[in-house]
């Protein structure tokens, strides 16, 4: 049995789900927090979800596994991401206060991800 490389991939989109929901929970409580730029960031996060899925689906696929499981295990990588948007904005909605800690603990576990994941597999093959 071929296992697709989900935590990384959960791990990831765990983190843009928090991003997101944090964005649109901090709405109004800030001069930059706003339903667009909130908008903006859930836009450019659910495109780069894309590429993320099919590094998901293709290497199952070419590992000989069928296209709708290859297709649907890429679908289910990103099913923590709205999961974790609704904790970041309840979260972020509770505790106003920690709002820059969050946001800066998100980017810099995102930076950590890439270097220790996305850089290192993609100097691979
Ligand atoms: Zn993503």
């Amino acid at each position: 049995m071929v296992t697709p490389p989900l935590c990384p991939v959960w791990c990831a989109r765990t983190l843009e789900g928090l991003a997101v929901g944090v964005g649109f929970g901090a709405i109004g409580k800030t001069a930059s927090a706003t339903f667009e730029n909130a908008r903006n960031l859930a836009v450019g996060i659910g495109i780069q979800n894309f590429p993320e899925g099919l590094a998901v689906s293709l290497p199952l696929r070419g590992a000989g596994v069928s296209t709708w499981k290859a297709f649907w295990y890429g679908q289910l990588s990103g099913m923590v991401e709205p999961i974790a948007g609704v904790l970041g904005a309840v979260a972020i909605t509770l505790a106003e206060p920690l709002l820059p800690y969050a946001l800066a603990f998100a980017a810099g576990a995102m930076v950590y991800v890439v270097v220790d994941d996305i850089i290192p597999e993609a100097q691979t093959g």
